[in-house]
């Protein structure tokens, strides 16, 4: 919905990395009519296949002006319930909870509800204030009629104190999601040295909501041990050494190496911005070709 790496936060534990356009201007960033036909050229393979067709992006969803236009064309081409995932920054404002209203589920997330520990973990656009945030998804609550997951990401030593804990337990029960996702510091941070909770605490923290929602879980964990691999330094070399036996596309990657989509391109895109490799069109597929050790030697 927003290109890399576009959001009106900026988290300590983004896994994306760093925000470079820090924004709550919205703006419109796609051919709406490309994603509707490459959607309805991938909808016969889809069918009966999918949960959600989930809106999501190099950043915060809701910052693309034409969210509701899509949503509606979206509607038009397929029953396949939509989800959006968010940061809730835009959900002060009543306009975009509106447009939020033709969704089927909604992942909203809420890290923290002290200004300050907000301000520590989420870094948001200057004069975001997460008592609004709050206001915002109790008020998205009561116009809702679709599922609300609420995302709680926990990083150890930031938003995980007894203190932060009961307020944020207090302002949960006001909001009343239908489920709560406590998450962590699974995948690669922004920022050096912020760390995850550890599992016991997270049950803790999990036993400690109960009461705010139905259905309460620990989600986000590695599926495999293979993840844990992008973690290393040889992740990159690992794709190189992919990539030099043949040009791949991102979902031989994925096939072949067991780590997300998000992670790859992530690194994907760092290796063709370095030079290391290159993209190339073929049959209307894009593939990922190994183009030097040394792309600094290449004139
Ligand atoms: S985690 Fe989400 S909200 Fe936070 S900076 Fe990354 S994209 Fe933005």
């Amino acid at each position: 919905m927003v290109p890399y790496k576009t959001c009106s936060f900026n988290c300590v534990y983004c896994e994306l990395g760093e925000t470079t356009n820090h924004t709550i201007q919205r703006q419109s960033f796609l051919d709406i009519d490309l994603v509707c036909r490459e959607l309805k050229e991938r909808l016969p393979q889809l069918q009966g296949k999918v949960d959600y067709i989930t809106l999501a992006g190099s950043g915060e969803p809701t910052l693309n002006v034409d969210l509701k236009d899509l949503v509606a064309e979206i509607k038009n081409l397929t029953s396949i319930p939509i989800a959006i995932l968010t940061n809730s920054s835009l959900l002060p404002d009543p306009e975009v909870r509106k447009e939020l209203q033709q969704l089927d589920l909604i992942v909203p997330s809420l890290d923290a509800v002290t200004q300050k520990i907000f301000e520590q973990i989420n870094h948001p656009v200057e004069g975001i204030k997460v008592q609004e945030i709050v206001q915002g998804l109790i008020d998205l609550r009561k116009e809702f009629q679709g599922q609300i997951w609420l995302e709680v990401l926990f990083c150890a030593g930031i938003n995980d104190s007894m203190s932060e804990l009961n307020r944020l337990h207090e302002a949960i029960k006001a909001i009343r999601p239908d489920r709560i996702q406590i998450n962590t510091v699974f995948r690669p941070p922004a920022i050096e040295g912020i760390l995850p909770c550890a599992p016991e605490k997270l049950q803790q923290i999990a036993t400690m909501l109960s009461s705010a929602a139905e259905v309460v879980e620990v989600v986000g964990q590695p599926r495999s041990d293979k993840v844990a691999v992008s973690q290393s330094r040889s992740f990159k070399k690992r794709i190189l050494e992919l990539l030099k036996r043949r040009p791949c596309t991102l979902s031989d990657m994925v096939r072949a190496t067991g780590i997300s989509h998000i992670e790859l391109v992530k690194t994907l895109d760092n290796l063709t911005q370095a030079g290391f490799i290159q993209i190339r069109s073929h049959e209307g597929q894009a593939y990922y070709q190994f183009r030097s050790e040394e792309p600094e030697k290449l004139t």
